[in-house]
């Protein structure tokens, strides 16, 4: 074989230098172009030369990836897809419990599983690129994309990220079933005034560094192969125009070596939208500087690109070390090996199969989170025999699998058709509560249902039959929530109270004197004091994924103990925002005129059947160098009846630091199992350096002094015990 760089002997080094040395100024522009697969690809491939289709599903793959095959350096297609919690826009795939459900099991081995096997689905349709996951920190509830995070805490974040990436990557890209991985959106993209989606974050460096980088610095760690750029703008520069960001920090500083990928058309709207570029070329021109690598769904940029390179405005040496870092990634895949075709007759049994949905029932079971839990009246007593089943939620299979699934995205596409993303998207497998309810009650309880009412419309409702089944039973159970058209890009919200008729639902339900369990099946949390206050008990599942009616069920009967706690605080009312637990400190009160300033439900919270004691507090030393390791030890004991899963937390407060720092910050966490009357030692050590503030020069140190260590099963004080440590 003359050329090196068809050579599997060669490295991809060798590899992508012999490649590169081969290419015109349009190879190298194209390689840098990701434009969506559905619209003409085939002058894509042949007269641009382009190196990544998104959107891209079933054998249209094939078909793609072989017209590429016949080009002059036959580069093969990278394709991408938003395969975020499981492959949810191909029919039959495993669809698991949103970004936020699944943080909320603290369960990082789970999350690496759910991310492998992902892949392992993604692969099997021939595709190589997951645009997952999403580190933005989860503060203002207002934005629509909350259900895409892992909640509202940075070091937590960065754990689950990490699993995630390595799960998608595995050992080795180069293995059959590795994708590569994403973090986005970088950066502060959560963080955009009054929660409107990528408007402007006002951050400053020093906020970025405390806060919003920690997780990407944990991806980078992890090996994860690209970024995508936010669309936001940060202290008025938009993150794809951002050279100091995108190039110094992140390339040159963290030596992220994998490639940055703006969002969908971040490039065209530094003209259209965000103004900081007179026309599109300018647009390309500050784009190319600033460090982006492969560039949206910005059409025009291949165009553009070309020229600028021609008239000596962009140097083509900025083209190569964009393309190299792209090229790279497509070697060390193996792409040009092992052009990686759909496997349609494995995909047809291993997509969904019983071993996928195993993990995807036990990370439903995970993410689910009790938040009351009045006189035991969960798990349900044998005695009840009749269950009236309720809400515009019971039997949603949309809500149910949350955004980025089955016809979650066509709305605000109306343009592309919506049978281009799941041909025949076939919903049998989808278990909803209404469902698994049933199948779990056998034939011993009566399961009466009725939606009762619209989850959006006011005025369609039949409140009427719900009151009188609800009369009839021994117990109601109410499921409701909110729906992927309240969730999502585009879809921020100025109220986070229940929509449509639910709240007359649940009163009407209420006055009828009978139990009331309330399920909530929702993206984000909700305002919900009343229900905090007149339900029986209360569980938040958020979208559940296919196998979320079954995890329910096992719930609500017994056969298994929930164990999953809030990753992100629940507000009392909608003027709290935000109202994350690690807070500044101020120095007025805490309080509103109307209500408290406290959560309604706080990071960290979740119950459990089974009741856990926390005891006898000990740290391994209290003087500490920053060179040090800190273990801290607690007994857990259970004592309640049943066995169960608890997860502690340790928090740490610096107390007097020369900037504010966090009232409280999580630094380390444990999942335990224990036997119902089973007492253990837990230990969680970490390093004193990691008790970092960033000072106000922007450097991360340990400042000797006074640290308050607290262990306990969540963020509030009542449930933490605590321990002072110097350091040295
Ligand atoms: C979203 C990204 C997503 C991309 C590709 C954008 O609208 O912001 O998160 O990965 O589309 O679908």
């Amino acid at each position: 074989m003359s050329e090196i760089y068809k050579n599997p002997s060669y490295t991809p080094i060798e590899r992508t230098n012999d490649l590169l040395s081969r290419m015109t100024l349009e190879e190298k522009i194209g390689q840098m172009c990701i434009v969506d697969g559905r619209k003409d690809p085939e002058t894509w491939i042949y007269k641009k030369h382009v190196g990544s289709l998104l959107h891209v599903t079933g054998d249209k793959v094939i078909k793609l990836q072989k017209m590429a095959s016949k080009t002059r350096l036959g580069i093969p297609i990278l394709f991408g897809i938003d395969a975020v919690h499981g492959h949810a826009f191909q029919s039959g795939a495993t669809v698991f419990p949103s970004q936020l459900g699944m943080s909320s099991s603290w369960n990082p081995e789970l999350l690496e599983k759910i991310a492998h096997i992902t892949a392992i689905e993604v692969t099997l349709t021939g595709l190589h690129w997951t645009f997952s996951p999403v580190l933005c920190i989860g503060r203002d509830l207002r934005w629509g994309r909350i259900d895409e995070t892992f909640g509202e805490d940075p070091y937590l974040i960065g754990i689950l990220a990490s699993a995630m990436i390595r799960g998608y990557q595995g050992k080795n890209l180069s293995d059959p079933y590795s994708i590569l991985a994403c973090a986005k959106h970088f950066i502060a993209y959560g963080e955009t005034q009054g929660g409107r989606d990528s408007s402007e974050s006002d951050v400053s460096e020093r906020k970025l560094r405390s806060i919003f980088l920690p997780p990407f610095v944990e991806a980078i760690k992890a090996g994860c192969a690209t970024f995508m750029a936010g669309y936001n703008a940060i202290d008025g520069i938009p993150c794809s125009a951002n050279k100091w960001l995108l190039t110094n920090l992140l390339k040159e500083e963290l030596n992220f070596n994998g490639f940055v990928v703006t969002d969908w058309d971040n490039v065209g709207n530094l003209h259209r939208k965000q103004k900081v570029a007179p026309n599109i070329k300018k647009a390309c021109e500050i784009a190319l500087s600033a460090g982006n690598d492969m560039i949206m769904s910005t059409p025009e940029f291949f165009e553009e690109a070309v020229k600028l390179v021609k008239e000596g405005i962009i140097k083509e040496d900025l083209i190569d070390k964009a393309c190299r870092r792209i090229l790279m990634l497509k070697f060390k895949l193996g792409l040009f090996d092992n052009k990686r075709f759909p496997n349609s007759k494995k995909a047809i049994s291993i997509l969904g199969c019983k071993e996928h949905r195993k993990i995807a029932y036990k990370s439903a079971l995970e993410s689910i989170v009790l938040l009351k839990n009045e006189n035991n009246i969960l798990p349900l007593s044998k005695e009840i025999k009749r269950i009236a089943l309720i809400g515009p939620n019971c039997n949603d299979i949309q809500a149910q699998l949350g955004d980025w699934s089955f016809g979650a995205r066509e709305l605000e596409h109306p343009e592309i058709p919506t049978l281009d993303y799941h041909p025949e998207y076939d919903t049998s497998p989808i278990v909803t509560i209404l469902k698994g309810m049933k199948k779990r009650a056998g034939n011993d309880i009566i399961i009466n249902y009725e939606k009762g009412c619209d989850i959006i419309d006011k005025n369609n409702h039949n409140i009427n039959k719900a009151v009188k089944i609800a009369k009839k039973s021994d117990v109601v159970i109410a499921v409701v929530g909110d729906t992927n058209i309240l969730n999502g890009e585009l879809r921020d919200r100025v109220e986070l109270n229940l929509t449509g008729a639910q709240q007359q639902l649940l009163t009407a339900l209420k006055e009828t004197g009978k139990p009331l369990i309330v399920v909530l099946i929702n993206g984000k949390p909700l305002t919900i004091p009343w229900i905090k206050e007149n339900a029986d008990a209360i569980l938040e599942a958020w979208n559940p994924g296919l196998e979320g009616g079954n995890a329910l069920a096992s719930i609500i009967f017994g056969d298994f103990n929930p164990c999953g706690k809030l990753t992100i605080s629940f507000p009392r009312h909608i003027g709290q925002q935000p109202v994350f637990y690690n807070q500044l400190p101020g120095w007025h009160s805490n309080r509103y005129v109307e209500m408290s300033a406290e959560p309604l439900f706080p990071f960290g919270f979740g119950l459990s059947y089974t009741n856990y004691e926390y005891s006898n507090l000990q740290v391994s030393s209290t003087n500490l160098k920053p060179t040090d390791k800190l273990t801290v030890s607690v007994d857990v004991h259970n004592t309640g009846k049943y066995d169960g899963t608890e997860i502690v937390q340790l928090y740490i407060n610096d107390i007097y630091s020369s900037v504010t720092t966090p009232i409280k910050e999580l630094k380390g966490f444990k999942r335990i199992n224990l036997k119902a009357g089973e007492k253990k030692r837990v230990s969680i050590t970490i390093p004193v350096s990691s008790l970092t503030l960033i000072n106000s020069e922007c450097k991360s140190i340990v400042e000797p002094g006074e640290f308050e260590i607290m262990i306990g099963s969540s963020s509030m004080d009542k449930d933490l015990l605590k321990i002072v440590v110097e350091v040295i």
